[in-house]
């Protein structure tokens, strides 16, 4: 009995020090999280739209930023970017829809979790205390496949020291086979985490991309990286003896 008094007495004497700022424009979930929070020992701030949310979040010191992707104004995604070229706070995002695309953006830019609404409050709850465990963001900001260098904060990408100059989409497809360099991604599985949509088998999307994106990665140079695999996808990778 002691023993687990004196550890609820430690968790709250940890959660008492926490600052959390909830960015969020619906005015029920925010006081309805802000409540719950406060509730656990945390101490809340609300900001009701994204340009708020980033002054606060730059301007003060925040254990944890519960981010809301879709606010007037500035949005979620926007307002992570923003951040993530000044502070690692770590962020959780909520997302209104189920979009597996809008969760991989999210994680792309340097969210450390990402809740779907709606939540159980107890489950937010739970992702809060774990993001808060890991600490600040570690997410990679550069990926490296042989000579070809991915900068996911600045969207840019570098082939031999040369920049490679991608639209948003090419550049999302890109930075998708080098996260997952060596592993074989079929069309299926691209379209759906590039596009958010479900394959369709008439439509080519995907081998457009695929073609435009080869154009600009692969032709200038001697060894090519993204390779077809007949039947199955596609691969990022330097293979030896190309
Ligand atoms: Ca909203």
């Amino acid at each position: 009995m002691l023993r687990a008094d004196a550890t609820r007495g430690l968790i709250r004497a940890y959660a008492c020090a926490m600052r959390i700022l909830i960015v969020e424009d619906e005015p029920k979930t925010a006081a309805y999280l802000r409540k719950g929070l406060g509730e656990n020992g945390f101490i809340a701030d609300v900001a009701a739209n994204g340009d708020d949310g980033l002054h606060l979040a730059l301007t003060q010191h925040f254990d944890l930023i519960v981010l809301d992707a879709m606010l007037p104004g500035r949005d979620g995604w926007s307002l992570l970017q923003a951040l993530r070229e000044q502070r690692l706070t770590p962020v959780l995002m909520l997302t209104a829809r189920d979009g597996v695309a809008d969760r991989v953006r999210g994680l792309e830019l340097g969210a450390d979790d990402y809740l779907v609404k709606p939540f159980a409050f107890s489950e937010l709850l739970a992702r809060v205390r774990s993001v808060l465990r890991r600490g600040p963001a570690r997410q990679p900001e550069t990926l490296q496949v042989a000579d070809l260098s991915i900068d996911l904060a600045r969207q840019r990408a570098d082939r031999a020291g040369q920049r490679l100059l991608l639209t948003p989409k090419e550049f999302g497809l890109l930075a998708l086979l080098a996260r997952r360099a060596g592993e074989v991604l079929s069309r299926t599985l691209i379209a759906e985490l590039v596009w958010d949509m479900n394959f369709d088998c008439n439509s080519n999307v995907v081998d457009v991309h695929i073609r435009r994106l080869r154009g600009k990665l692969d032709e200038p140079f001697s060894s090519p990286l993204l390779h077809t695999v007949r039947g199955v996808g596609y691969v990022l990778e330097l293979r030896s003896g190309d």
